[in-house]
Formats: structure tokens, sequence, C-alpha cells
């Protein structure tokens, strides 16, 4: 063999190696390669894998080369038409893009990469191509399009700033609007320009002290912590500040490893302050709520099955609620009324239902016996079927009203009085000199007649004295009378005045004492008098003195003439009163005098007895005076007990014998 031959061989040789190779390559790709002649576009290669996604094989388009036209999408029509005319003007080879319509009729996505074959004068002679299926990757890149924006609408309508920086480089990534508009755009005028460093500066602006760059949340973001900075406040460079709540996340990459680290932070300022002006009065209110000398008790209607308010459940009560009942708020909270009170029925349940349901305010006033207490309630509504009791000790008050009220009674008798008992002595007074003055003037004109002698002058004065000296009596009486009314208003006034001295007495010893001074009229009046145990009370005991002897005085003297005089004197403590009776056997009092006998003055029967019909008034007064009351019960022919109440002391009970 020639070494022209050899060569030759070899060369063929290592020709057909490279196109077995070649050829290997391109029916083992998974693109569709092809070669074509030009500008004839016969296919002269067409790689068997190639158009198998699109239902064609390779032999379909050595039969009719056209065929590959038909498949192109319409619409590329136009453009591939251009691309084909490139090529055969021998422009630059490029890539393009192009849609498909596969055999079943699906639109399929191509990209084609295209390079020239050329011969030894360098005319293109061939066409390769690599066709690729790229309809997966353009869905794919459509999607993350798509997710790109809603990614970004959301991110700048978001009313929460974001800002997110590349790990670990520290690059700014993103800073949506509104952590521009937070932060200040003099520190985020665009991301681009931001570093972390100016962001560092944003954080710092506002805390009392630096805040440590190693805490900041962008940071330990980029060290795969989440953090959480509840306020912090932020100076923005026009001098506003404003508070942020700031969230700190990692990003994480396909290893695991963190990529991007995002902060993402809300105006608090508003909340914040809602917040304290909350606090505040919540603080105010539970000041108040403690410190008010008013019960404030809170409540929820409990109901039955049917709907209907059966009970409530006190669920918060102050101080001065534990003051004035005694029961501690441990107690009470969380318990029905019926249990906390004691009662069948829920107290005033009607009445607080309607405002719990209503929300209508209400107030009454109501007498609490067992505290022996007058309490004012305003009841309010703070929210459905909740109702909160304001309640206040109005005992006081009403002592001082029924003080008034007596005291308007005694003024309007004295003022009766004047009016009428001075009266009639007055006109007693004014009629008798009257007829004095008429006397005189007969006398006169008797000794200036000119024929007057003096006998009959004598006869006439005689005949005159005895008128004249009964009517000078009956002035006289008169004024005696408007002297005893006088005295006795004074004394009654001077008693009302009189300076008390209010202290816990023993009333066995008191009413004891009492009987030795009486003993002389009670031997005179033939009396029996028997003091049992009496409670003690609080009183003075000069006043509470002269009531029992007042007492004792008229039980004496209206005593039965039939019978001996009986007397006993009883006592009892009943709902924090100390009750005392003055009990006598003697004449009675009819019923229609009853309440009389304690006017000024009132007397039943003037003539039979001596007195100045002050005694019980003077009793009713001085036991006003003390928080007392009496009331009389009896029967006539039979006898009376007088009942007497005043503020007890000590144990309810327990009392000397
Ligand atoms: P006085 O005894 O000076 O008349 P009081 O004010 O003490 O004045 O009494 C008023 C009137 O009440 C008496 O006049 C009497 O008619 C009646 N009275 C008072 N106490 C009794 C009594 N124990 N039994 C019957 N009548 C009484």
């Amino acid at each position: 063999m020639k070494d022209d031959d050899k060569s030759k061989a070899q060369i063929e040789e290592a020709l057909h190696k490279s196109e077995q190779q070649y050829r290997l390559i391109s029916e083992n790709a998974s693109d569709f390669i092809y070669k074509m002649k030009i500008p004839e576009g016969i296919y002269e290669y067409a790689s068997p894998s190639s158009l198998a996604v699109l239902g064609y094989s390779p032999q379909d388009l050595y039969q009719n080369p056209l065929y590959i036209q038909t498949i192109i999408h319409p619409d590329f029509r136009p453009y591939l038409q251009e691309q084909w005319q490139a090529i055969l003007d021998g422009k630059e080879p490029k890539t393009f893009e192009y849609q498909v319509v596969d055999k079943e009729g699906n639109v399929r996505w191509l990209s084609q990469t295209n390079s020239y074959l050329k011969d030894e004068t360098q005319r293109i002679t061939h066409l390769i191509g690599i066709v690729r299926d790229v309809t997966d990757y353009k869905h794919t890149e459509e999607k993350l399009e798509r997710q790109n924006r809603l990614f970004n609408t959301l991110l700048e309508n978001l009313p929460v700033g974001v800002f997110m920086v590349e790990s670990p480089t520290g690059k700014p990534l993103i800073a949506n609007e509104q952590a521009k508009i937070l932060l200040g755009r003099g520190i985020l005028p665009d991301v681009t320009d931001v570093t972390l460093a100016t962001v560092y500066e944003a954080y710092q602006y506002g805390a009392d002290q630096p805040y440590p760059m190693h805490k900041m949340p962008i940071i330990r973001g980029m060290y795969g912590e989440k953090s959480h900075i509840d306020d912090m406040k932020v100076i923005r460079p026009d001098k506003t500040d404003v508070l942020l709540e700031i969230f700190g996340a990692p990003v994480y990459g396909k290893d695991n490893q963190v990529v991007m680290s995002l902060v993402s932070f809300v105006d608090i300022t508003e909340r914040k302050q809602a917040e304290i002006a909350l606090q505040e009065s919540t603080e105010k209110l539970s000041a108040l709520f403690a410190s008010m000398t008013e019960m404030v008790a809170l409540h929820e209607l409990v109901f039955d099955e049917q709907g209907a308010p059966v009970n409530y459940r006190i669920t918060d009560c102050n101080r001065a609620y534990t003051q004035i009942t005694g029961i501690h708020k441990e107690t009470v909270v969380g318990r029905l009324a019926t249990e906390v009170y004691g009662t069948p029925e829920a107290p005033y349940l009607q009445e607080y239902s309607r405002v719990a349901i209503n929300g209508e305010p209400y107030y009454f006033e109501t007498y609490f016996a067992p505290l022996d207490k007058h309490f004012s309630i305003s009841v309010v509504s703070p929210a459905k079927n909740k109702f909160a009791t304001v309640t206040a000790d109005i005992t006081a008050i009403k002592r001082v009203q029924q003080i008034i009220a007596a005291q308007n009674k005694e003024l309007e008798q004295l003022v009766y009085i004047a009016s009428h008992d001075l009266r009639s002595p007055l006109v007693n007074v004014d009629g008798y000199s009257r007829e004095l003055e008429f006397e005189l003037q007969e006398l006169l004109d008797l000794l200036s007649a000119p024929n007057a002698s003096p006998e009959a002058l004598q006869r006439a004065l005689n005949a005159k004295s005895l008128e004249i000296k009964e009517a000078l009596s009956h002035i006289r009486s008169s004024a005696r009378k408007m002297d005893a009314l006088l005295k006795g208003l004074l004394k009654l006034s001077r008693n009302g005045r009189a300076a008390l001295n209010i202290r816990p007495l023993d009333m066995t010893k008191l009413t004891a004492d009492l009987l030795r001074t009486l003993d002389y009229q009670v031997k005179a009046a033939g009396a029996q008098i028997q003091i049992f145990p009496l409670p003690p009370c609080k009183g003075d005991e000069t006043q509470l003195a002269q009531v029992f002897t007042n007492l004792i005085d008229n039980a004496l003297k209206y005593r039965h003439p039939q019978r001996p005089a009986l007397i006993a004197i009883r006592g009892s403590v009943e709902n924090g009163r100390a009750i005392y009776c003055v009990e006598d056997n003697g004449i009675g009092i009819a019923k229609n005098h009853q309440e009389k006998i304690f006017e000024l003055f009132h007397r039943l029967d003037p003539s039979k007895t001596e007195g100045e019909g002050l005694g019980l008034t003077i009793v009713r007064q001085a036991l006003s005076r003390l928080d007392g009351e009496i009331r009389v019960e009896s029967t006539p022919g039979e006898g009376s007990r007088f009942y007497i109440s005043l503020p007890a002391t000590g144990l309810p009970g327990i009392y000397p014998a």
C-alpha cells in the first residue's frame, strides 16, 4: 500500500469513525437534530428520537419535507418564512423559538439552534438544526412570571414594610413602597442605593441605647434566626418618628442554606397610643372603683332554659362593698346572688334584669333591715345581660330627713300654738280691757256731769267695782296662761339645744337610779314598778333620764282609779336597735288620740290632772336627737305600752341581768 493510499484510507477510517460517533450522539440525543441541504431544503438526516414527541417519524420528513411546515402554528408561519429567507441569504445563523401543533392537536413550543456546513469555496451547503421541545420550560417560565407579578403586586400593596437582603453578601434585594414610607425615603431612597449600614442607621436613630448590630432582625435572619422586636422607635430623616413592630426571618435555598434574610415591619404608633390611652383609662377607672365610698358590684344575669332571667352572678366588687357588707370579694366573685345573700330569690331581680336587658339605667332607694340601713342603688348596664350597681349608704341622709321632717312638724305646731293657743288668752285680755275702758268711761262721764253728786258717784263706783275686779282677774289669768305657754315653748327650745354626750349606756342601771328618785311619787300613788334586764344602748344620759322620768310620771299620773298601778319596763334587741317598753295598766288612750299626745300642749282631759301637755313632746324631741323613736300601743280602760327604739351597742341579746 502506497503511503498516500494508506493515509487516505486512514483519513476515511477516521472520518467514518467520527461520523459514527456523531450519529451515535445525535441518535441518542433527546433533541431533534437534522441536516438539510441548502437551498433545496431536503432533509439529509433527521435524528430518530426527534419529532417523536410531536408524533412524527424521520420517514415522514424524508418523504414529505414540507410536512414540517404544516405542523407550524399558523401564528408563526410568517416569522419562520423570514428566518428561512435569512438562511437562504446566508445571514448569521441564530436561535429562534416558535410554536407547533402536534399530531394530537396540542400546541408546543420549540427552540431551534442553527449552524451551517460549508464546502471548500465557503459556500453554504447544509443547515444543521438542533430543535428542542421547550414547552415545559416555557410553561414553567410563564408560571414563574405570574408568581413574580403576584409577589410584586402583593409586596407593593401590603400595608407592611418589607426589606430583603441576599445572604451572605448582605446585598439589598427588595424594599417595598411601604418600607420606604415607614423608614423614610432618605434611608431607603431606592433599594439599590441601600446598604445594610444605612438600614442599621435607621434602627439606631430611635433606640434609646445603640442597638447592637448583631441583634438586628435582618442580621439574625442571615444567621438563620427568626426574631421579633415588639416596638422600636425610628426617627426618619425628616425628624418625624414612627414606632415599628419588626419581624425577621431567614429564607432558605434548596440545600437548606440561608439565601436571603427578610424583615417585615408595621407602624404601631396609633395602636400603642390607643393601648396607652386604654391602660390609662383602665387605671383611672380601677382607682376610682377601688376608692369609691359607694359599694360597686358588677353582675351578669343567669337565665333558665326558656331564656328567662332567674338569678345573677357577681363578677366583681370594690373595697367599699366589703367594708359595708363585711362580705369579702373572694367569697362573692363567681357566686350566685341567692347564695351570697342567702335568699330564696335573687334580690331586686326584676329591676336588675330590666336594666341588663334593656340597657336603661334605674335608680331606687331601699331599706335593708338586716343592716338597719337605707341604701340608694343606681343600676346601669355596661353590656348586654350585665349590670353594675352603685350603692350608697343614705342612712345618715334619711335620718337627717326624718329630723328635718320632725322639726318641721314641731315648727308647724309652734306656729299653731302661737296663732291659736296664745290667741285665745289674748282675745280675753283684749275683750276684758275693752270692758274696763267702757266702765271707766261711764265713771268719767258721771264725774264730769254738771249735776253729779258724790253719793251718786259712790253708788256707781260700788256697782262697777265687782265687774272691774272680775275683768282684771280674767286679764291676769290670761296673762298667766300666756306666760305658761311661753315658758313651755322656751323649755322645749332649751331642751332642743342642750348639748349631747352620746355614749354606751347601761340602761338597767339608769332606770334603777331613776326609780330611787321617784320613790316618793311611786309610794304616794301606791304603784308597783318592775324593771326587767335591759340591753345597753347609745344615747345621752340626761336626755334618756328625762324620757323615762316623763313616761313613768305619766304612768303614775294616768293610773286607773279602780286598781293599783302596775308598771313594767322591759327591753330587747332587734335588727341592731335596742327596744324598751314602758307598760302600765292605767286609763289608756283612745285610738284617735294616740298620735296626738306627742303634739305640743296636747292633753286629753286637762281638767282632771295637772300638766302642761309638754312631757311627751319633749320625749319625742329628745329621742329624735338621739336617733331614736317612740310609739304607743294602748287600749282605753286597760293600759298603755310606750315603745322606745335606740341604736344598740354590744352583741344582740347579751346584756347585764
Ligand atoms: P301632760 O302629762 O303634762 O298632760 P304629756 O305630753 O306628758 O303631757 O301627755 C299628753 C297627754 O297624753 C296627757 O295629757 C294624757 O292625756 C295622755 N297620756 C300620756 N301618758 C299617758 C298614759 N300613760 N296613760 C294614759 N294617758 C296618757
